[in-house]
């Protein structure tokens, strides 16, 4: 079969041996036979062609507050026309949108509404936003249609947004660099056993894509962690992260510490303890990270920026919504110090 409009070629595979191919876009480095499909089962070998299967077919299209990504210090108050195609690289028995990123495996099936990189520029534009955001599921597996709105986005003076589980491979960071503007990527332990257990993937080339990013990509970046009770909330575990994240990305990296509540199949554990959260955020603070934030946490003004050095309030929210933004060209109003970050 040829691909069709529909199954676009793919971007970033080789030829291999025996009518396979190898896929390049994420660290699976799958080897995939004619008619078979790779381990995220949106990426097909169709004659001898790699192909991806969710070209332009869209399971959510929302225009979302950027905070709720979270990208606390990219263009703060601003919204994000967000964007989904069905599929995901890992297994997370926690996901929390575990019905679109798992469907092509669960039931074979790639639901949602067909459309065109244009129609999304324009609806971006139409609903205000300033960025398009490509999230909810795995951005990387559906990256041919991402490529294809990025581009006509930015000459629109939209910018473009990743909300990725980080275990893209180098070649696909560089081939997104043109027009990524910013990603959220999730360190979700500090554990390659937690990957393997949980995830159905390994730790190292998340640690290899952050570092990545963060030395040698103007892309901004954030990190999100979601603390599961028991799993990977030790304070040594947190610690390590923790310094490691000062290391090799700086200590100005927002770090968005997130509660757990129970999901897919992973429903036999309470939500995570507030101790726990805030023990985690003083962790981060104490390893010399600027700025450590709390998600899903309500009644705790840990959503709030403050300035490192003097300790002033600099961003009010409650919830997704800045109540007030008191940052003067991109520095804290009372000292002075430079706060990182874009369009703040
Ligand atoms: S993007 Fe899909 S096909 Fe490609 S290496 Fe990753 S899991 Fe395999």
């Amino acid at each position: 079969m040829e691909p069709t409009e529909l199954f676009r070629e793919a971007v970033l595979w080789d030829p291999a041996e025996g009518g396979h191919v190898h896929c390049r876009l994420c660290n699976f480095h799958c080897r995939i036979a004619e008619g078979k499909l790779g381990h995220c089962h949106v990426r097909k070998n169709i004659g001898g062609k790699l192909c991806s299967l969710n070209y332009g077919t869209l399971c959510a299209a929302n225009a979302d507050p950027i905070e709720k990504k979270p990208l606390y210090h990219f263009q703060p108050g601003s919204r994000s026309f967000s964007i989904a195609a069905v599929g995901c690289n890992f297994r997370c028995e926690f996901c929390q949108n575990w019905q679109i990123s798992q469907a092509a495996l669960e039931s074979g099936r790639i639901d949602g509404e067909t459309a065109s990189p244009e129609q999304i520029v324009k609806a971006a534009v139409k609903t205000g936003c300033k960025s398009i955001a490509y999230t909810y599921t795995e951005p990387t597996i559906f990256m041919e249609f991402c490529n294809d709105c990025a581009r006509p986005a930015r000459l629109k003076g939209l910018t473009n947004v990743f909300v990725s589980n980080g275990y893209m491979t180098r070649d696909a960071i560089d081939f997104a660099g043109d027009w990524l503007d910013a990603i959220n990527v999730d360190l979700k332990a500090f554990s390659d056993e937690y990957y393997k257990r949980l995830c159905g993937s390994r730790l190292q080339p998340v640690l290899d894509s952050i570092a990545y990013i963060a030395k040698n990509t103007a892309i901004w970046i954030e990190i999100t962690t979601l603390l599961l009770p028991g799993q990977n909330d030790s304070e040594e575990e947190l610690k390590r992260l923790a310094d490691w994240l000062v290391t090799e990305a700086g200590p100005d990296v927002p770090w968005h510490i997130s509660r757990f509540y129970p999901q897919y199949k992973y429903t036999d554990s309470a939500p995570t303890p507030l101790e726990s959260m805030q023990r985690a955020e003083r962790i981060g603070k104490t390893a010399g990270l600027h700025y450590v934030y709390l998600g899903n946490v309500a009644g705790t003004d840990s959503e709030n920026t403050r300035c490192y050095n003097c300790g002033r309030t600099l961003i009010e929210r409650t919830g997704y919504r800045i109540a007030a933004n008191h940052i003067k060209d991109s520095k804290c109003p009372q000292c002075g110090t430079q706060i990182a970050g874009v369009g703040l």
